[in-house]
């Protein structure tokens, strides 16, 4: 398999939250919870570490996608408040909360398809 289906492949398996190496086994248990291992080929994942990186990516994605819809409404059609109050908050809470497993599970599998770790400083001469 070249590098590129690779990336593909684990691309797909993060998006549905599955193991980065088999594929098979869930990488959550609940919402956001991750399991400590693969059900089904035993990987550790205490190596998963997305950090803040979800919320990020969800909190630019999701921003720009209501306050462009709200700046487009409030312009064509002059809603009063309380109509944005109650056009906003519900696609507020779906483009924030509906996405940030899909995108937590895919930075899992992409940490795992490039080996990516914590930065570490070494002393000259060690590597
Ligand atoms: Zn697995």
């Amino acid at each position: 398999m070249s590098d590129r289906q690779q990336l593909g492949s684990a691309i797909s398996r993060g998006l549905r939250g599955r193991c980065p190496r088999c594929g098979e086994g869930a990488l959550f248990r609940g919402f956001l919870n991750m399991r400590s291992r693969c059900e089904s080929c035993g990987l550790d994942y205490d190596f998963a570490d997305a950090g803040d990186g979800p919320a990020i990516f969800v909190i630019l994605l999701g921003g720009f996608i209501v306050v462009f819809a709200a700046l487009i409404t409030e312009v064509i059609y002059k809603p009063p408040f309380w109509l944005h109050a109650v056009l906003w908050l519900p696609l507020i809470l779906l483009v924030t909360l509906w996405p940030l497993r899909a995108i937590k599970g895919l930075l899992i599998d992409l940490q795992y398809h490039h080996k990516a770790q914590e930065g570490q400083f070494h002393a000259r001469g060690d590597k």
